[in-house]
């Protein structure tokens, strides 16, 4: 019956078998990835009960929205996750890019500098930092940026970092996910473990993290081990595929108010801020937001699994412990970049009919694809791919709502590129 509906879905018997092949093999994984899931479904719970969360809290305000006790009580459920002191979760915050900007705009004054101790920070930053000349970017305020690289392996180069931490150094930036960049994800161990040095170096810094992809993929998350902020995207993990749109922050009191103070205004700060119809979608996805991640995270694994299979290179590979939900394959052709999208989209509950074409998108640099039939526009908890059109024509893969719909999405991608002459 179940081989059937593959077949009947257009996955041929030779692939569907390659698959139940590969995930013999994954069965002790998937029950760790739902020990994990479980202890972040009980942190959940328990933050909801401790702050009482009452059904009225699941409407919303309009206009200014004073009083919205839906709203401010979601932002102790999530500091209370986090374990960190406060947190603005908003839907005014537009995606996980304007989060961070929030976030760095709040906490910088004009001569003071920016550290990125691992690399280059994701793409979109760069214009938001002024790595690449753009209007109204920090460094048009006159703040400045330094970035120290990895060492080979993805180390951190804590000589460098040491030489550049500075009289202006105000915050250090850590990116979790290694996004589209060619080097490891960070545990929060080792996110730790790079904030323990900086402290001793300069205690008062502000070290935020930027955590996208990264929530709950662990039972302990950067706030655990010392980031005064951690900022990510609500149509990423945290917003469990029900968010329409949103970021969050959670840290440092004082930084939060900043932060308030600069996404509305000085003196209205967080007071303000309609939640309009998203509180019961808030917070029901954060609710649901540990499983789905656990299917990402199955979704990932099994991916890498299946590629690595038949001899393309995964990052990170099937035997590694995933921090977040991306998985990387090296595809090697644009080609085959298109048909591994192609079968994603073809997958996909919205919009299986349509074939995704490389593009220009705002903020970056190269072309990109994006595969993506989701139900909440470009969200990517969703089974979804993209990637740049550059060498080495590597696809980043991730999401999936239930894992039993990443499963068939990928070996659709597979089905795909054997249709496009990928000999199994
Ligand atoms: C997605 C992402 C961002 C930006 O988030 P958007 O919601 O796409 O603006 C920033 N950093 C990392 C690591 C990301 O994965």
């Amino acid at each position: 019956m179940r081989e059937e509906l593959y077949l009947a879905g257009g996955i041929s018997r030779e692939v569907f078998q390659k698959g139940e092949a590969v995930l013999a093999e994954l069965s002790g994984r998937f029950e760790e990835i739902d020990r994990i899931a479980e202890a972040n479904q009980l942190k959940v719970l328990q933050a909801m009960q401790k702050n009482h969360v009452a059904a009225d809290y699941l409407n919303g305000t309009t206009g200014y929205g004073y009083n919205d006790a839906g709203r401010d009580t979601l932002e102790r459920v999530y500091a209370d996750t986090f374990h960190t002191e406060d947190a603005l979760v908003r839907p005014q915050i537009t995606c996980g890019t304007h989060a961070l900007n929030l976030a760095l705009s709040a906490c910088l004054l004009p001569g003071d500098e920016i550290l990125s101790p691992v690399g280059r920070p994701y793409d979109t930053l760069e214009e938001v930092i002024g790595i690449r000349p753009s209007v109204g970017s920090l460094a048009e305020f006159g703040i400045t940026y330094r970035e120290v690289d990895l060492l080979p392996g993805s180390a951190f180069d804590y000589e460098g970092i040491r030489n550049a931490i500075n009289e202006k150094t105000k915050l250090i930036e850590i990116q979790r996910s290694k996004g589209y960049s060619n080097r490891n994800t960070f545990s929060p161990e080792q996110i730790g473990e790079l904030i323990r040095f900086i402290r001793g170096i300069k205690p008062e810094v502000i070290i935020m993290v930027d955590n996208c992809y990264g929530e709950f993929t662990r039972e302990k998350e950067p706030s655990d081990y010392g980031a005064d902020l951690v900022v990510g995207s609500l149509i990423k993990n945290p917003g469990g595929g029900l968010a329409p749109c949103g970021g969050y922050i959670a840290g440092r009191a004082d930084l939060i108010d900043r932060c308030a103070k600069r996404l509305t205004a000085p003196g209205l700060g967080r007071e303000v801020g309609a939640s309009l119809g998203v509180n019961r979608s808030f917070y029901q996805g954060f609710f649901l937001a540990p499983t789905v991640t656990a299917s990402a995270v199955k979704a990932a694994l099994f991916a890498a699994g299946l590629y690595e299979s038949l001899g393309f290179a995964a990052w990170p590979s099937v035997k590694e412990t995933r921090y977040d939900i991306i998985q990387a394959v090296d595809l090697g052709s644009p080609e085959y970049m298109e048909a591994f999208c192609a079968g994603i989209q073809a997958a996909a509950p919205v919009d299986s009919f349509v074939r995704p074409v490389p593009d220009d998108m705002p903020g970056y640099a190269d072309k990109v694809i994006m595969a993506a039939g989701t139900f909440i526009q470009g969200s990517s908890i969703e089974l979804s791919a993209d990637g740049p059109l550059r060498e080495p024509y590597r696809i980043y893969f991730q999401g999936g709502l239930t894992w039993f719909h990443a499963k068939y999405g990928i070996l659709m991608s597979l089905q795909k590129l054997v249709d496009a002459g990928l000999p199994l």
